[in-house]
C-alpha cells in the first residue's frame, strides 16, 4: 500500500517534463485511495520541498534530476544575504545594523509554524532585540509593544508629534481588535 505522496510521485515520474494540472494527479490518487485527505496539499508540499516545479497556479512539472530550493527549510545562505542586502543590512524596525555593529538576523514575516516560506518575499531583517520581541509577541503584539516603546521614548524627548502618532496607531489596533 502506497502513501498519497508516493502515488503523486509515481504519476509525475510517469509523465516527465510535462505540464500537468493538479486535478489530474488528484484523480489518479483517488483511484487508489478514495478517502485520501487533501492530496492538493501533498502536491504543494512536493513543490515547496523543491521536487516539483510550479509552472502556474495549479499546474506542476517534474524534471528528472531537478532539485529546487526547499522553502520549508530555514533561509538558505543565499536568500538570507538577499534579504539583508534589500534591507540595507539594517533592522527594519529601529535601523540599527552592521554599520553600527548591531547583530542582524533574517526573520520570517509569516512564521514557518504557520506555513511561512523561506523566500525573499517572506523575509525581513531584524536586530536581535526586535527579533526576540517578535518571536515573543507575534506580529500584532509586536507592533503594539513597538508603539508603546516609541511613546515612552517620545515622552522622554517631549516630542508631542511622535507621541501622538504612535498613540493614534495604538487606537487603530484597538479598533480592529488587534491589541
Ligand atoms: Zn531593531
Amino acid at each position: 500500500m502506497k502513501t498519497v505522496t508516493e502515488y503523486i510521485i509515481e504519476y509525475f515520474e510517469a509523465h516527465p517534463s510535462q505540464e500537468i494540472e493538479h486535478d489530474k494527479v488528484v484523480d489518479y490518487v483517488f483511484k487508489f485511495i478514495p478517502k485520501a485527505r487533501d492530496p492538493w496539499r501533498a502536491i504543494r508540499k512536493l513543490y515547496q520541498e523543491g521536487w516539483l516545479i510550479q509552472v502556474r497556479k495549479g499546474v506542476y512539472k517534474r524534471i528528472p534530476g531537478y532539485k529546487g530550493h526547499n522553502v520549508l527549510a530555514p533561509f538558505s545562505q543565499e536568500i538570507k544575504e538577499a534579504i539583508f542586502k534589500r534591507d540595507n543590512y539594517r533592522c527594519i524596525v529601529c535601523g540599527n545594523g552592521l554599520h553600527n555593529d548591531y547583530e542582524i538576523c533574517a526573520d520570517h514575516i509569516k512564521p514557518q509554524a504557520k506555513d511561512g516560506q523561506s523566500t525573499l518575499e517572506n523575509g525581513q531583517t531584524l536586530c536581535s532585540e526586535h527579533n526576540l520581541m517578535k518571536k515573543r509577541y507575534g506580529t500584532t503584539n509586536f507592533l503594539k509593544k513597538y508603539c508603546e516603546t516609541m511613546i515612552e521614548r517620545a515622552k522622554q524627548h517631549n516630542d508631542i508629534k511622535t507621541e501622538s502618532l504612535f498613540k493614534d496607531i495604538l487606537e487603530v489596533l484597538k479598533k480592529h481588535n488587534l491589541s
